[in-house]
């Protein structure tokens, strides 16, 4: 039995309600059931208990942001938009000389793709809790800090802070935000990518198993609404924001869903991202995601944030 949660992360209201209950259905790394409570308040959902104590259980070592990356088609294309995404920001960096600091950032293969399309990128850290991205990241000529990003020190401040797929693995991401507002350049630009679960698969999946939840893994996860009310205690303001395709959670909850039906099998021992039918169903609903986005808040979000006013501390 897990006891209620004392408060919500986000506004500390102290009304919740049970949001999901659900597995690991991504790597089935354990069999236990994990509670998802929703905040009356502020709707905010968390994680409760928070299972600190298991992260070498829960991040196997075949996680994926661990492996190397296959290049089909539907990465490709990904690759392709994210490129256009970032072109696009950096374009609104006035700096002579930029600074990239990527938070969870791996082998640093956006960093890459940036310093190819933008030479004004002076230097470029990684900060990643994996061990075995950092020499691939040196190789390719990336500063690597192995740690969380509490833990990381430098006198150098950063005109593009990433986070991306980050904020909702931590238990307390207002931290995260104060130390990347600590370490912003005056005129910088922090870009956020987190789910929605303000969206129509959320909603739809959270009584079976809901793909953004990334169960165990997805700790907090927001709606446009509520992270902005974390924002309150920050000199952090919302830049831009906007919603991107849910492909991959959507996969992730219809092949949950199939699996518990028996339509599919699903090997325990192999990650459903390599299972057969989720590069079909992802492309089938990216496709569908990217048709409804003028009209409709898919499940993921990118959030670009900058400093408030022109105060820079050090
Ligand atoms: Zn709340």
């Amino acid at each position: 039995m897990s006891s209620m949660p004392v408060y919500c992360p986000v506004c500390k209201g102290k009304d919740t309600s049970t949001w999901s209950v659900a597995k690991d259905y991504e790597y089935f790394s354990t069999d236990e059931e994990f509670t998802y409570y929703g905040c009356d308040n502020c709707k905010t959902v968390f994680i409760h208990p928070v299972p600190h104590d298991q992260l070498k259980k829960i991040y196997p070592s075949n996680y994926y942001s661990f492996v190397n990356k296959s290049k089909g088609v539907v990465v490709r294309l990904k690759e392709w938009l994210d490129k256009r995404f970032f072109k696009n920001i950096l374009k609104q960096l006035p700096a002579q000389e930029i600074n990239i600091l990527d938070i969870g950032g791996g082998t640093g293969w956006i960093p890459d793709i940036l310093k190819r399309s933008d030479n004004r990128i002076r230097f470029t850290q990684i900060v990643d809790i994996d061990e075995k991205a950092k020499s691939m990241a040196e190789e390719n000529g990336h500063a690597y800090f192995e740690g969380p990003i509490e833990a990381f020190s430098t006198d150098k401040r950063f005109h593009l802070i990433l986070m991306l797929n980050l904020i909702e693995h931590v238990a307390d991401p207002l931290v995260i935000l104060q130390k990347a507002q600590s370490l912003l350049a005056p005129g910088g630009m922090i870009v956020i990518k987190t789910p929605n679960t303000d969206s129509w698969d959320a909603r739809l999946y959270k009584k079976s198993y809901w793909g953004g939840l990334h169960c165990p893994r997805h700790w907090v996860i927001f709606s446009a609404a509520n992270f902005q009310l974390l924002l309150q205690s920050t000199e952090l303001k919302i830049k831009k924001l906007m919603y991107t395709q849910g492909a991959p959670f959507w996969a992730f909850s219809i092949i949950a869903a199939w699996y518990r039906r028996k339509i599919v099998h699903v090997s325990a021992t192999k990650p459903l991202i390599f299972h057969w039918s989720f590069a079909p169903v992802s492309a089938l609903f990216a496709i569908f995601d990217f048709l409804r986005r003028p009209f409709a808040k898919t499940s993921q979000m990118f959030i670009i944030l900058t400093k408030e006013g022109k105060t820079f501390e050090s």
